[in-house]
């Protein structure tokens, strides 16, 4: 049963609704509605100019409306008498094919028709910075090997504890948070679901966690790699496909058996579990674009060994078990971890990204290749013919526009305009002027 906004709002003590989208580049846009007016949007959509934001629109286009999914409904723990709804956007009565909710919701369609149901949990890891975001915010924050540190975590209680109590009253089902591996780095997990419904939260928890981080008066960042040698901001994706979505789901479709003698058997991936690998490993290179989509994102991976001893980040497209120095790891029976996308990822894109390559691989009956159970940071130079990934932000584009199949599968109006604004963005950054070319260049 679709939920009435206005009684919504009637019951809960809502004055305003927040109708929010997000844009190519994970901005996510909203328009404050009043709850007076909440039954007129609720049909028609808030109004935007789409070209205000990265869309790739034109000034001349017409009124893009957001149109809220009332499933998605969310009041502020924080500020209840606001509520959260995410919007889909729609041009002249069709769907911008471009915008990622879209994108998303296409592509969860596309395999819900071949009886696939994706389910995801994500670990958006994040720093606590000072307000300018020029440093952690707890000077005391100096281990060596801060990962799980007791005291530091404990030093942030207020913060970690306030945004989980938020997750417990939206019925999240959040069961453990603690210090990451670097100064100032946090991690927060909750129970996986169905992709859209992961993809809501993972954009409500940015929203949430830098909210109540400022008012404490800190910053939280998810930037892939805020402070140099350090390590950086994953977020890493745990994928399985179910027979049904949400409590309908009865069977783990990655967790049947699998009657062969496979690598990915004996991991207790089934046929299809491999095959859905095998379509993620197929078009990493290209999927990089978007799991790892700013100039930022490559000093994450492919990084030098950081101050703790290890990235915790891939930079070869590679799989194994249970070790987490490849790009995907494989903890237990059906399902797997892709530990490449970081924090800039947008969330939408991330889960459309994830099935594309998936359905691809299911169709295709992608083979990941060869299991290697080393340690990659220290044998890696051993793996003979596996891809590299993309060294920056412009080689995984090049990547992602040379793979046809990819491109087809997220859609050739989104992959155009993706292409293009993020063409414009590496554009930008080459033609500005850094402290390091001066300090190599001055006196040649
Ligand atoms: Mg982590």
């Amino acid at each position: 049963m679709t939920t009435d906004l206005a009684k919504f709002a009637k019951d809960n003590g809502v004055k305003y609704f927040m109708i929010s989208f997000t844009d190519l580049f994970g901005g996510q846009r909203a328009k404050l509605v009043p709850a007076q007016a909440i039954a007129d949007m609720q049909e028609d959509g808030a109004g935007f100019a789409g070209f205000a934001t990265w869309l790739d629109m034109t000034p001349a286009h017409p009124d893009m409306l957001a149109v809220p999914d009332p499933s998605s409904v969310i009041q502020l723990p924080w500020k209840p008498e606001v509520a959260w709804v995410a919007g889909n956007c729609v041009m002249e009565g069709e769907d911008v094919a471009q915008a990622p909710r879209n994108v998303l919701r296409r592509l969860i369609d596309e395999a819900a028709a071949e009886g696939l149901h994706v389910k995801t949990g994500i670990e958006a890891e994040y720093f606590l910075m000072t307000p300018d975001g020029n440093q952690i915010s707890d000077e005391y924050d100096t281990a060596a090997k801060p990962c799980y540190d007791q005291q530091a975590v404990m030093r942030r209680y207020e913060v970690v504890r306030e945004i989980c109590d938020y997750m417990l009253d939206m019925g999240w089902g959040p069961y453990q948070n603690d210090h990451e591996d670097a100064n100032g780095q946090f991690e927060m997990n909750w129970e996986f679901d169905d992709a859209l419904k992961t993809a809501d939260k993972h954009s409500f928890f940015k929203f949430m966690t830098k909210s109540v981080a400022e008012a404490h008066g800190f910053r939280a960042t998810f930037m892939p790699k805020p402070v140099e040698g350090l390590t950086g901001n994953g977020c890493h994706a745990h994928i399985s496909v179910w027979d049904a979505p949400g409590d309908r789901a009865k069977t783990n479709v990655f967790a049947m058996d699998a009657n062969d003698s496979s690598q990915t058997a004996e991991l207790g991936l089934s046929e299809k579990g491999r095959h859905f690998l095998g379509g993620i490993m197929k078009h990493a290179s290209a999927l990089a674009a978007i799991t790892n989509p700013t100039v930022n994102s490559y000093k994450r991976i492919n990084a030098p060994r950081t101050m703790s001893g290890a990235t915790w980040a891939p930079n070869t497209v590679t799989w194994t078990g249970n070790n987490r120095t490849h790009m995907v790891r494989v903890p237990g029976p059906g399902r797997f971890e892709l530990r490449l996308p970081d924090g800039a990822t947008n969330p939408y894109l991330l889960q459309a990204v994830i099935i594309a390559a998936g359905l691809d691989g299911i169709r295709s009956q992608a083979d990941p290749g060869k299991r290697y159970d080393i340690d990659m940071y220290a044998e890696g130079h051993k793996v003979r013919g596996a891809p590299k990934l993309p060294l920056n932000m412009l080689d995984a584009l090049r990547e992602y526009d040379k793979d046809k199949s990819l491109k087809a599968a997220m859609g050739e109006e989104f992959s155009a305009a993706y292409l293009k604004m993020k063409q414009q963005e590496w554009n930008d950054f080459t033609s500005h002027f850094s402290q390091w070319e001066k300090d190599n260049t001055l006196d040649i």
